[in-house]
């Protein structure tokens, strides 16, 4: 008994000894953090710190100085102000990765960006006649110039692209698609939901494997909105298949007087055999195989930021501009100042790979990269030390988001295996290259970690990230919520 009052009178003489709130703040370790995170955030982080210590002396733990309390809260306001959104290094081996944001953007739609982000523009503003302007001019002709196409507008995304077409041209009124080609893409993008969402009556026409002309053809009545052709982004059907092609639908559509729409996703606006890639049909060839409306995104294989293109006939395109969904839709001037600068880069498709990351990654030469592969491997193998194996290896990149889903591109990389090929270690191994200042998000394949450096440009940059890998590969696994 009388040993628990001297322990509980213990506690309460450590308890009298933390400091206060402002002590701490008129502590020196605070004196430079209070400039930077200002007053009140200081002395809010000031209270936490001192609430957890408060816990922590209850239980027997010694109370800390002033000083000692500041470095703890300090640790709270840097933790707090650190970004989610900080960048990291794409080592997966996918180069347009949905999850990791797709495309990086070229250095011209950087500035072009950055100079609208400043400025006020005349984003919906006429200078010639001083009168309200139009949102779709500033990129209409540029588009026009690159696809053949009569018209153009931009909203969000494709999803949206596909949304605003059907529901202004469909509205209550059939939609008429391939069973071949009622695809989802990752995020919980159905075809048949969105043009349920989207008001039109889904028509389903063929089977899965095989979809013939006469089952378009005999779809087609009075009832029709338009016929829609969809890219299956990510993934093919083989085998005994008939698909009916966008210029044969294109004749179909015609004849019976109602609009082919073709849903490209990625779409390209050059040839990528140039850049030693597999075909992937272009804007320009949808529109010249007769389909009225094309759509397709701004950050797959274009290399733009987040965007998506509706291009074709002018009588349609006015339909669609009337629509008031669109307003909800359309893009800021940020993104439009963005992908101007990246659609000029196509007028010189011979500079394309240099200036266009997108292009750079996908068309870079496996030598190249092999010889990366060699040079990191060196490095990196000290610093994990004797229990993990490190070596260069052959591997095969992608393009990402629903682009040739099938071809592979010749790659090189890291491949790193805890020696006693423990799934454990590899695991922590993994998680502890994500808590990096950069984190590093490579991918596992039998039993190793495969990092694949095609998109990896700045090599100094990722050795001095890798300077606390070690600490990090210390820490206990739940020590590493942070
Ligand atoms: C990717 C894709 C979309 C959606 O495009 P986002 O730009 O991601 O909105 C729509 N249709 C197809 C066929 C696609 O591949």
């Amino acid at each position: 008994m009388e040993q628990r009052n001297t322990e509980r009178g213990d506690i309460q003489a450590a308890l009298r000894r933390l400091p206060s709130v402002d002590l701490v703040l008129q502590s020196a370790q605070a004196c430079e953090p209070m400039a930077r995170f200002g007053r009140a955030a200081m002395i809010d982080a000031a209270r936490q710190a001192l609430a957890t210590l408060r816990e922590a002396v209850k239980a027997g733990a010694p109370p800390l100085s002033a000083n000692a309390v500041a470095e703890r809260a300090v640790a709270l306001l840097e933790t707090a102000a650190r970004s989610t959104l900080s960048p990291l290094f794409n080592l997966t081996g996918t180069v347009l990765h949905t999850n990791l944001g797709r495309a990086a953007l070229a250095e011209a739609a950087i500035e072009a960006a950055s100079i609208v982000m400043r400025e006020a523009v005349a984003l919906e503003f006429d200078l010639a006649t001083g009168k309200r302007g139009e949102r779709d001019v500033h990129l209409r002709d540029l588009v026009c110039e690159l696809t053949g196409a009569e018209d153009a507008t931009i909203v969000n995304n494709n999803a949206a692209a596909v949304l605003l077409v059907l529901n202004s041209l469909a509205l209550g009124k059939d939609a008429i698609v391939s069973r071949g080609e009622l695809i989802e893409i990752g995020g919980a993008f159905r075809m048949p939901d969105i043009m349920t969402r989207a008001g039109a009556r889904l028509v389903e026409v063929g089977t899965t494997n095989r979809t013939h002309p006469r089952d378009y053809a005999d779809a087609i009545n009075d009832q029709t909105g338009l016929v829609l052709k969809v890219h299956t982004s990510n993934y093919r059907i083989e085998g005994f298949t008939r698909e009916v092609d966008a210029a044969e639908l294109a004749v179909i559509a015609k004849e019976k007087g109602v609009p082919l729409v073709n849903d490209l996703g990625s779409g390209t606006l050059t040839d990528l055999t140039a850049f030693g890639l597999s075909h992937e049909p272009t804007v320009r060839e949808a529109v010249a195989e007769g389909a009225d409306i094309v759509t397709f995104s701004g950050d797959k294989l274009l290399g733009g930021p987040q965007g998506g293109f509706i291009v074709g006939r002018r009588d349609l395109l006015a339909r669609i501009n009337k629509n008031p969904m669109k307003r909800a839709l359309r893009v800021d001037k940020i993104r439009l100042a963005a992908l101007e600068a990246t659609l000029k880069l196509y007028r010189d498709p011979e500079r394309l790979a240099e200036r266009l990351p997108t292009m750079r990654f996908l068309s870079r030469k496996t030598d190249e990269i092999r010889a990366l592969a060699e040079r990191l491997s060196a490095a990196i193998r000290p610093m994990l030390g004797p229990d993990f194996d490190v070596g260069a290896v052959h591997c095969q990149s992608q393009i990402g988001s629903g682009a040739l889903p099938l071809s592979t591109i010749a790659s090189a990389g890291l491949t790193i295996a805890p020696k006693d090929g423990s799934g454990s270690a590899l695991a922590s191994l993994a998680a502890a290259l994500r808590r990096l200042p950069m984190p590093v998000i490579g991918r596992v394949e039998r039993g190793a970690l495969i990092l694949d450096l095609r998109c990896l440009e700045d090599e100094e940059r990722f050795i001095a990230n890798l300077s606390s890998l070690s600490a990090e590969m210390g820490r206990p696994a739940d020590d590493a919520d942070r």
